[in-house]
């Protein structure tokens, strides 16, 4: 009978670690992004320089993009997500880790 008694308290409990567990679980899960990009972070629009941290290209003067995200062709603007330049209503392009020479 005290088995059974541990048994029941068991599952209980493990319910409740389950229901924790269901709402702790509330962060969006699709904010992890895969860690395809390791060596390369950061990238020159304009030369393909590629750096490990932001900042700007010391060539061409213009802020590095972060590999996947968005940027314009034409001021080298960069935004996360896809769509136009807010400043020159072009496409944004995506910055890939492979260089794409223009
Ligand atoms: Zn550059
Ligand atoms: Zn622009």
């Amino acid at each position: 009978m005290k088995t059974l008694a541990i048994a029941i308290s068991f599952s209980l409990l493990s319910i409740g670690a389950f229901a924790q567990a269901k709402t702790t679980k509330a962060i969006p899960a699709k904010a992890a992004k895969p860690a395809t990009a390791t060596a390369v972070s950061y990238k020159c629009p304009v030369c393909g320089a590629v750096s490990d941290k932001t900042g700007e290209c010391s060539k061409d003067k213009v802020a590095y993009v972060k590999v996947g995200d968005y940027y314009c062709p034409d001021c080298y603007m960069s935004q996360a997500k896809p769509g136009k330049c807010s400043m020159c209503g072009v496409d944004m392009k995506k910055m890939e880790t492979t260089t794409a020479k223009k």
